[in-house]
C-alpha cells in the first residue's frame, strides 16, 4: 500500500522493481529450445561451473534464443576473473587492456567470456560531452545487468538448469516487442552514444518498437555520435549494414536524424532521386544476400553507398579539364578522404572500393583486347554486380549490363559476335541513359551540351 502510494507520488517513471533481484524464468515460461544452443557454448559454461564459478549465456544470444532465432555467436558472463577463465581452457586469450575479456577458441568457433562488470561510478573519467572513457571494475551479476544497454539484452541463461535470470523485465519487453534502454535514457546515451545506433539497428533488425521514453531523446542526442572514436562507429555500422535489414536500418537512421554524423556524404546522395534509388537497390540486394546466407563484402557496400558522390566529383574534375580516368581516381581520393574522419574505413575496404569504382569506365570499352583483359580481373564479379546496379537504377543504359552478361556467359564465338555489335548509342559511344538529378553537366569526352 505504502509502496503504491510512493509510486503514485513519484510518477510513472519509478517502477517498484528491485533490480538487484532477478526473476527466474523456467523453460515453460521462456520457451527456449536447448537445441539452438551451440555445444561449444555449453562446454564453456559447464567447465566454468565445474570449477565452482557462475556462468551464463548472456546478451544477444539469450535475446535471440527467446525469439526462437539461432544465435550467430554466444557471449558468456561469469564471476571468474579473466586469469581464472584462461587457466580452464587450452586455447584461451585475454584481450583488451582496459576491460579484459577472454576469447575461448574451439576450432574456428570463438566464444567471448566476460567477467561481471561492477556498478558504474560517478568518478569514472569522461570526455567533455559526458562520454565515459574508462570504467572497468568487476562486480556482481545484478551490477553487470544494469550496465547492459537494453532490457532484452540483459538476461542470463544457464544451459545446465535451463533457467533464465531476468533483472529488468526483459521477457515482458520481448513479448511486447519493445526496445527499452535500462536506466535514464539521456544518461545512458550520453555515457555511450553508440547506443543510439544500436537502438536503431535492433529496432529494424527485430521489428521492435522503441519505447517512447527511450526514443524521445534520440533526435537531440544524435550529434553525440560525432565524438565517438571512428573505429567504434565503423564496427557498429558494419553490424548494421550486414544485419540483413540494412535498408530498414538506414531508413530508421534517417528518420532519427542519425545518418548525418555517419556517412556525411551519404546525406547528399540520398537527397538526389537517382542516388537514393541506387542506394536503395544496393541495400536491398545486400539484404537478400545476407538472408540467403551468401557472403557480403563491406567494400562493395561502401562503394555503393558513396558512388553517387564519386560520380558528382568525377564530373567536376572532368569539367575542370582532367581526363576521365585520372579524374575518377581524384574523385575516389576525395570521397575516401572526406569519409575517414567519421568512419575509419579500413585500408582493405577502401582498396576494394577503389577497385570497384575504377573498373566502371572499363566496362564501357567493348572492342579490341579490353573486354578480354577485364575478364581476367579478379574483382570482375564485384565490378559487374556494381555495373548491374547502375543499370537497374537508371544511371546508365541497361544495354551495357546486358552486353556484359552475354559476354561473360558466352563461348568464344558468341563473344566475337558481341564484339562486332554496335552499341545502341549514337556514334558507338557508350550512352549515359540520363543525367543525374539537376546537374545537367555534360562530360567533356561526350562533346558537351547534352540536354537533361
Ligand atoms: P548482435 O546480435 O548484433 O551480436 P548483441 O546484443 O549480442 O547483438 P554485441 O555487440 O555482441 O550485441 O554485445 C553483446 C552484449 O553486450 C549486448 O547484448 C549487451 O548486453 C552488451 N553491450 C554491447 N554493447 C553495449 C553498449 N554499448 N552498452 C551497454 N551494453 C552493451
Ligand atoms: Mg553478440
Amino acid at each position: 500500500m505504502i509502496k503504491k502510494f510512493i509510486r503514485r507520488i513519484l510518477g510513472s517513471k519509478t517502477k517498484a522493481i528491485d533490480h538487484t533481484k532477478a526473476t527466474e524464468l523456467t523453460p515453460k515460461e521462456h520457451g527456449i529450445d536447448p537445441k539452438l544452443v551451440s555445444s561449444n557454448a555449453i562446454r564453456v559454461t559447464q567447465t566454468l561451473q565445474e570449477a565452482g564459478f557462475k556462468a551464463f549465456l548472456v546478451g544477444g544470444a539469450v535475446r535471440d534464443l527467446l525469439l526462437g532465432i539461432k544465435p550467430k555467436d554466444f557471449d558468456i558472463a561469469t564471476n571468474a576473473t579473466p586469469e581464472q577463465v584462461k587457466k580452464l581452457f587450452r586455447r584461451a586469450f585475454i584481450i583488451g587492456r582496459r576491460f579484459q575479456i577472454v576469447h575461448v577458441m574451439f576450432g574456428q568457433d570463438l566464444l567471448e567470456v566476460t567477467t561481471f562488470r561492477g556498478a558504474s561510478t560517478e568518478a569514472a573519467p569522461k570526455d567533455e560531452h559526458g562520454r565515459v572513457l574508462r570504467d572497468n571494475t568487476f562486480g556482481e551479476q545484478h551490477e553487470d545487468a544494469v550496465r547492459r544497454d537494453f532490457t532484452i539484452n540483459a538476461m542470463y541463461y544457464d544451459p545446465a538448469t535451463q533457467v533464465v535470470l531476468d533483472y529488468h523485465c526483459g521477457m515482458a519487453d520481448i513479448r511486447n516487442k519493445t526496445l527499452r534502454i535500462i536506466g535514464v535514457p539521456e544518461a545512458r546515451f550520453r555515457e555511450d552514444p553508440v547506443r543510439l545506433l544500436r537502438v536503431v539497428r535492433f529496432a529494424a533488425k527485430l521489428g521492435f518498437t522503441i519505447h517512447p521514453e527511450t526514443a524521445a531523446p534520440i533526435k537531440v542526442m544524435a550529434p553525440l555520435i560525432n565524438n565517438v572514436p571512428a573505429a567504434r562507429v565503423f564496427d557498429e555500422m558494419i553490424k548494421l549494414l550486414m544485419s540483413g535489414q540494412a535498408l530498414a536500418c538506414l531508413q530508421q537512421l534517417r528518420k532519427e536524424g542519425l545518418h548525418h554524423g555517419l556517412l556525411p556524404l551519404l546525406d547528399v546522395v540520398l537527397e538526389q532521386p537517382l542516388g537514393e534509388k541506387f542506394v536503395r537497390l544496393a541495400l536491398a540486394s545486400t539484404d537478400a544476400r545476407v538472408k540467403q546466407g551468401k557472403p557480403v563484402s563491406p567494400g562493395f557496400l561502401f562503394a555503393a553507398l558513396l558512388w553517387h558522390q564519386v560520380l558528382e566529383k568525377w564530373s567536376a574534375y572532368q569539367a575542370a579539364g582532367e581526363m576521365p580516368i585520372p579524374a575518377l581516381h581524384l574523385a575516389a581520393d576525395d570521397v575516401l578522404n572526406s569519409q575517414t574522419e567519421q568512419l575509419a574505413l579500413q585500408r582493405k575496404i577502401a582498396s576494394d572500393m577503389r577497385d570497384i569504382w575504377a573498373m566502371q569506365p572499363r566496362f564501357e570499352r567493348r572492342t579490341g583486347k579490353a573486354p578480354y583483359k577485364l575478364l581476367e580481373n579478379l574483382r570482375l564479379r564485384a565490378g559487374y554486380d556494381f555495373l548491374l546496379l547502375r543499370c537497374a537504377s537508371g544511371e546508365i543504359d541497361a544495354e551495357l549490363g546486358e552486353w556484359w552478361t552475354a559476354f561473360m556467359e558466352g563461348d568464344a564465338g558468341e563473344r566475337e559476335t558481341l564484339m562486332t555489335q554496335k552499341p545502341r548509342a549514337v556514334d558507338g559511344a557508350p550512352k549515359r541513359a540520363k543525367r543525374r538529378g539537376g546537374r545537367g553537366r555534360a562530360r567533356p569526352d561526350e562533346g558537351g551540351g547534352a540536354a537533361e
